[in-house]
């Protein structure tokens, strides 16, 4: 999968509220104009978005999102469900086939960019990139998805300057508060 695609879709996956390298990150679905202005921001046309098309980009992201492993979602959603609603055809791009927005030429459309995204994740679900995705073990406040290059597949952190040092610091301080309740058992 091109770098260029891999970043759109990650992107949309990442778009939800939570911290990332210290910054927070506001939810783009979280009212019309955080998502036009997250589409707008990402080389589209002001989109223009009405309440069903919102709810269909929540149902997608949900959908992709519980298909990643250490994602903070219980139940994968319907994604076939979500498919359908998104316009689709196959397109023949730099001489390979592609799935794309239907309307793709139309960019002024929310579910041409949704479908563009879901035709992505197929994408990379059928060459293997998806099988690399995680989210940030730092549950509480990342949940970051990334893509693990690691030759083992052992990453398990977005960042281990960020989150892998803070996961550290907790672990050390809870093996000393775990030492100190040992001795404090031990001298009783
Ligand atoms: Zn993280």
């Amino acid at each position: 999968m091109r770098d260029p695609d891999l970043h759109l879709l990650l992107d949309f996956l990442n778009a939800h509220h939570h911290a990332h390298d210290g910054v927070w990150v506001d939810d783009c679905l979280a009212s019309e104009q955080t998502l036009r202005a997250h589409f707008a921001g990402r080389g589209w046309p002001d989109v223009a978005v009405h309440g069903a098309a919102r709810g269909v980009a929540y149902r997608l992201r949900n959908a992709l999102s519980a298909r990643i492993p250490g994602s903070y979602l219980p139940a994968p959603g319907d994604l076939d469900g979500v498919a359908r609603e998104l316009p689709l055809r196959v397109a023949s791009i730099e001489g390979a086939p592609r799935l794309v927005g239907a309307d793709a030429d139309a960019t002024d459309s929310l579910c041409a960019h949704l479908a563009r995204v879901l035709g992505l994740a197929y994408e990379a679900m059928t060459d293997g990139t998806w099988a690399r995705l995680k989210a940030c073990r730092n549950q509480d406040d990342c949940q970051w998805v990334f893509l693990d290059r690691s030759k083992n597949r052992s990453r398990v952190w977005c960042s281990m300057e960020t989150c892998g040092t803070t996961a550290k610091v907790r672990a050390y301080r809870a093996r000393q508060r775990a030492a100190r309740d040992d001795l404090g058992a031990a001298a009783k």
